[in-house]
């Protein structure tokens, strides 16, 4: 009877256990998913290449899609300037 018992405390134990990974996943797929869909997408000024907005590299007005694309369109402040 004892060993009855262990086994219907193991299999509760199991089918929590699988119930709460797949509650978890489902809810981080809904975040991952949610953020895809509000996430901006912008226009590299220098090479058009399409970057999420948080990736992207701002300047006068402008995205960029790296520091270096940024520098080459001459938006460096001037010599000194790293
Ligand atoms: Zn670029």
């Amino acid at each position: 009877m004892l060993l009855f018992r262990l086994l219907l405390l193991l299999g509760i134990a199991f089918i929590g256990w699988r119930m709460y990974r797949m509650l978890r996943t489902r809810r981080l797929r809904g975040e991952a998913s949610a953020r895809l869909q509000t996430e901006d997408m912008v226009e590299c000024a220098h090479c058009a290449l399409r970057v999420p907005r948080s990736q992207a590299v701002a300047a006068e007005g402008r995205w960029f899609c790296c520091e270096l694309h940024r520098r080459s369109a001459g938006h460096d402040a001037g010599p000194g300037d790293t």
